[in-house]
């Protein structure tokens, strides 16, 4: 195990390891485990490799161990002929994220989240969530045999909770301002001895890098344009992003994607600020939109999304449920049934192709954050044929 350094994304501080909210003590801001310069893929057979054994050199700080995988990551990259000829792009991928253990993206960062809590010494390990992660760290808790802590919003709905408390953690409502969550909890983990794996903790980010490796390796190390990506809390664009800078370091890859941030025009607090040229997001106000996996209005990561960007040469979209709702449908023509926070992306994609943004032969990943599953509601909204036929009768309909 080597040691490491945090960086401030922001002032550029630098400290020996996590700080007591896991930000910057002088600015506030999000903290970035350092560049690894010269990693290389562990070849192997997938079928019985983890992501973590193949790309473990990726991630020479962590006492990298099979005991917790669920079988997390190596999620197909589906190619779309159909969608990429009716967005009048070069290609449409989908990296369908839906396919890890609990069907989000977020067992990636939660596998490198409770890693980092062992090699620490916890016993404990928690987080604050409405939905996919609170999920994740509850399976990967009761995986590794830890007590695990996860906090969510009193009005969360049956559907929501119960696939939660399945896996057994210490599961709390906590009636009172959601958005103080996130500082208290770290707070009360330092004390309690809790290692809590929030939305954007920097050994949580960590783990999204993987998902930038695949699609390295899915495309035969050929680039794409742009990767379109739901933001929420901002850990997952940053996560993928950093993936294809360390590909890139080790001379994997010649040049990073453009990398696109896409939220519900409901709940678009990057967005707002992106639109009007600010570097600093404010609250955004009555939040209110059907993609309530990436309804966050104030994320702790929305300035470095914005600094990210700006480097990057990447831009924010917002687009509304309608547009949501009818791409959730269109992804569900291919196969793919995503929540209507992940086709978010792919409504981002007509957005922009109708925009002109998006040219003739631009080559576009969109990630699919989570199944379609998690929020059976949506389905209300949408129109969907069913047949009802005496079975006499059945020879006429069929
Ligand atoms: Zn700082």
């Amino acid at each position: 195990m080597k040691d490491f350094h945090l960086i401030c994304t922001n002032c550029g501080a630098v400290y020996e390891g996590e700080t007591e909210n896991s930000k910057c003590k002088i600015c506030n801001e999000p903290l970035e485990l350092e560049e690894i310069r010269d990693g290389k893929i562990v070849q192997g057979n997938i079928l019985s490799q983890s992501i973590l054994n193949r790309y473990g050199e990726f991630y020479p700080y962590l006492q990298l161990s099979d005991e917790i995988s669920i079988g997390e990551g190596f999620t197909s990259l589906v190619y779309s002929e159909t969608l990429t000829e009716s967005c009048g792009i070069g290609s449409l991928y989908f990296k369908n994220e839906s396919e890890n253990p609990t069907w989000s993206f977020k067992d990636r960062g939660t596998i490198t989240g409770v890693m980092r809590a062992k090699d620490l010494g916890y016993k404990k390990i928690g987080t604050v969530s409405t939905g996919n992660m609170a999920t994740s760290v509850a399976a990967y808790g009761a995986m590794a045999g830890m007590e695990t802590v996860v906090l969510v919003k009193k009005e969360i709905a049956d559907e929501k909770l119960k696939p939660i408390a399945i896996y057994n953690p210490k599961l709390i409502k906590v009636d009172g301002d959601y958005s103080k969550l996130y500082d208290e909890s770290l707070k009360l983990g330092n004390e309690k001895g809790i290692y809590f794996i929030n939305s954007d903790v920097p050994f949580r980010v960590e783990g999204y890098k993987t998902i930038a490796f695949e699609i390295c390796e899915q495309l035969n190390f050929n680039v794409p344009d742009y990767v379109i990506v739901p933001t929420s809390a901002g850990g997952d664009i940053r996560g993928i992003e950093k993936g294809f800078r360390e590909f890139r370091n080790a001379g994997l890859i010649d040049r990073i994607p453009k990398m696109i941030a896409v939220q519900s025009s409901g709940c678009s607090p990057i967005y707002k600020a992106f639109d009007d040229g600010r570097m600093e997001i404010e609250r955004f106000q009555n939040p209110n939109t059907i993609a309530h996996a990436i309804e966050n209005p104030y994320p702790p990561s929305g300035n470095q999304v914005l600094r990210m960007l700006k480097r990057n040469g990447g831009i924010v979209v917002s687009v509304g449920d309608d547009e949501i709702l009818k791409a959730q449908k269109e992804m569900a023509s291919i196969g793919i049934f995503g929540q209507p926070a992940s086709a978010t992306s792919l409504a981002a994609v007509k957005k922009l192709s109708s925009q002109g943004y998006l040219k003739e032969d631009d080559r576009v990943v969109c990630i699919v954050t989570a199944s379609g599953l998690k929020y059976t509601a949506a389905l209300d909204k949408h129109d969907l044929d069913i047949i009802e036929v005496k079975l006499e009768n059945l020879k006429e309909v069929i």
